[in-house]
């Protein structure tokens, strides 16, 4: 499953730099997650939830930010690409809302990244 693997992804890394820290507690993740990636924001929260338990994460919040998509056309419109009911989760089927077509570059939408992480350091 395609948010099990991201899940782990990030859970390790936090772990890898939560201990670089000294850090004796992880109280809040911050997530961000492109609308393009295909992947469950809710689904990615109680995933987190579940792999965080007996580890240093155990308790810590998490915190999903959606980005939206953003394309650059050769057209020349830049911007977002709509209402995200529009999109196919599955099977997204993009395309420019000005010219129609398929001809452009994804600016945005397609990150997962840890934003931030709060942790509490050793005295
Ligand atoms: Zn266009």
């Amino acid at each position: 499953m395609h948010e099990l693997s991201m899940a782990d992804a990030i859970i390790k890394t936090v772990i890898d730099s939560a201990e670089k820290n000294n850090a004796i507690e992880v109280l809040e993740v911050t997530i961000e997650i492109g609308e393009l990636t295909l992947l469950n924001p809710e689904q990615i929260k109680f995933i987190l939830e579940v792999l965080s338990e007996d580890t240093i994460l155990e308790g810590a919040k998490f915190n999903i930010e959606v980005i939206p998509a953003k394309i650059e056309c050769s057209c020349g419109y830049k911007g977002g690409i709509g209402s995200n009911d529009e999109l196919d989760h599955y099977n997204p089927i993009i395309s420019c809302p000005s010219c129609g077509r398929g001809n452009f570059k994804i600016i945005d939408g397609r990150e997962c990244n840890i934003k931030n992480i709060k942790i509490e350091q050793e005295e």
